[in-house]
Formats: structure tokens, C-alpha cells, sequence
């Protein structure tokens, strides 16, 4: 298990532990008016401060790699850090809760400058504040089943799914993601900080079972699946992977599987 369920996951994974997403835990670490302030500076914080952090890596490579790009990293991992969780903890996730809100994603405005709700507010009610939002305010309104099935959806269009925190360890959201999120350009483009964890697991592909046909290479949004010539089979990058599954739902030979992280040694302890 990762640092985040050794300090809140009471012996489950962090988010399964269902007080992370009560009122309770939210006003330990937070306050409305402060996640007011937050989201309303969310589009700015992307669309400007992301770009700034970039130029000054371009600029001093050396010194922000040194300096701020782990304080960048720690302030995330305080403030709004996410995970990768694959589909069916997801879904037990979803279990705990009867209704969730589908929130306008703040990335893809930023990044393709169009509205997609691919962003669920889950467990606390917090409609009051999206609805002081700009940003947020049209949002609407879903049952867990419904949720559930269009999350499903979105992971056989091969969207990633991540729970994110609003001050740590308060989860306050899932989200369905592709190369237009910016915490994955941020984080794997860009390069200027860690904003969201690998999953708890990690992928592994059946020899036996695969026939070489790289559908899944072409879902991997993470570079971790090659095409291995010698036995004309793929395999998979375990040091790549970051353990969302999405692979799975291109091989039609059941070739993929997830293994639990911390089961394999040579990435047991990498996040
Ligand atoms: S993390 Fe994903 S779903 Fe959430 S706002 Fe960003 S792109 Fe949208
Ligand atoms: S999709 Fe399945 S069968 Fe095809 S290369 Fe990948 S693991 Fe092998
Ligand atoms: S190889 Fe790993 S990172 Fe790539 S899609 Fe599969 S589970 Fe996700």
C-alpha cells in the first residue's frame, strides 16, 4: 500500500476508507471559504501558473528540478493530489453513495477549450459551493447506477479513472481522464511536478494468452506496453505502468491482468 494508506487508510486503501469522504474530514482540513477560493482559482492555477512552472524548467532546468519541482510535489500532495484507480474500485467506491454530481471538467476547458463533465463530485455534499462557483455551477445531478454505468462507459473509450483530494486526505472527487487532463501533462508532458499517484496494482500480460495483435499498446496513454519481436508478444514497462487497466479493455483474449503493487517487487515501492 502507498503512503497515503498507511496514513489514511486505517488498514484499507485510503479510498476505501469511507470517513475520507465525510463532512468530518473535510472540516479537520478544510473550510468552505478556502475551497471557494481554491476552485475559483482552479482555470487560472492550469492554464497560467502550469505554464509558468513550465518556462521556469525550460529556463533552469537544473534548479527547478532540485528546488521546485519537489516543493511543487509536496504542495500537491498536501492540497489537491490524485490516485489511479482502475474501474472496479471505482465502482465499490460508488457503492458507498447513492448520488453523485457530474461536474464541467476544468481541464479540458483549459486544454481543448470545450465543456465535457467527465468529473464526479462525490460523498460530502458540497452543491453549495459549486454552485458559487462559475466554473462549476452546471453541474447535474446522477444516481450511483448511473454513474457507475457511464464510468464503465468511459473506460472502454479508454479514459483513466483517479480520485482526487481537496486537502489531503478530504476525496472529494473521481475523475475520467485522457491525454487532455492537465495533471497528465503537467506530470508526463511538462514534467514540472507529481499531482497524481500510480494505482495500487500494476499490469501484467499472459504469454500464453497473447497473440501479439498491440491493440493494447495503442490504449496505453502511459507508454507501458512494447511489442516484444523476439516472441511477437507485448509486454509490459512495469516501471511505466501506473496500473489503470485500461489496457484490459482492448485485448480480447483476456490477456491482461492487474496485480496488486506491492506484489511485485521490482515496483512494490514505486508510485
Ligand atoms: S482530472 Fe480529468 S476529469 Fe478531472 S478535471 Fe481534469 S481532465 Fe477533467
Ligand atoms: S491486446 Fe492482448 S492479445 Fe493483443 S497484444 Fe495486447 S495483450 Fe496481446
Ligand atoms: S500498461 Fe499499465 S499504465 Fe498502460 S494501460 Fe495498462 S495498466 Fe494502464
Amino acid at each position: 500500500m502507498c503512503e497515503f494508506c498507511t496514513k489514511h487508510g486505517e488498514g484499507k486503501k485510503w479510498y476505501e476508507n469511507i470517513s475520507n469522504y465525510t463532512e468530518e474530514v473535510f472540516h479537520q482540513v478544510n473550510s468552505e471559504k478556502n475551497l471557494k477560493g481554491f476552485l475559483n482559482n482552479l482555470y487560472h492555477s492550469l492554464s497560467v501558473e502550469t505554464r509558468m512552472a513550465e518556462r521556469w524548467k525550460k529556463r533552469l532546468p537544473r534548479i527547478y528540478n532540485l528546488i521546485a519541482y519537489p516543493l511543487v510535489t509536496k504542495h500537491l500532495k498536501k492540497t489537491h493530489f490524485g490516485q489511479i484507480v482502475p474501474v472496479e474500485d471505482i465502482e465499490n467506491i460508488l457503492n458507498n453513495f447513492n448520488s453523485v454530481i457530474r461536474l464541467p471538467c476544468i481541464c479540458r476547458k483549459v486544454t481543448i477549450k470545450k465543456e465535457k463533465r467527465y468529473c464526479f463530485g462525490i460523498g460530502m455534499d458540497l452543491t453549495p459551493v459549486y454552485k458559487s462557483v462559475p466554473d462549476f455551477s452546471d453541474f447535474d445531478s446522477l444516481t450511483a447506477v448511473e454513474a457507475k454505468e457511464f464510468i464503465r462507459h468511459l473506460d472502454t473509450e479508454g479514459m483513466t479513472h483517479s480520485v482526487w483530494t481537496f486537502n489531503t486526505p478530504f476525496i472529494g472527487a473521481i475523475c475520467n481522464c485522457d491525454r487532455d487532463c492537465m495533471a497528465y501533462r503537467f506530470q508526463l508532458k511538462m514534467r514540472t511536478g507529481k499531482a497524481m499517484w500510480k494505482a495500487e496494482y500494476v499490469a501484467a500480460i499472459d504469454p500464453l494468452k497473447c497473440d501479439g495483435c498491440r491493440e493494447c499498446i495503442k490504449k496505453c496513454y502511459f507508454g507501458a506496453v512494447s511489442y516484444d519481436r523476439r516472441n511477437s508478444k507485448c509486454i509490459v514497462n512495469l516501471m511505466n505502468c501506473y496500473g489503470c487497466g485500461i489496457c484490459r479493455t482492448a485485448c480480447k483474449n483476456h490477456a491482461i491482468t492487474l496485480l496488486d503493487r506491492t506484489s511485485v517487487t521490482q515496483v512494490a515501492n514505486l508510485w
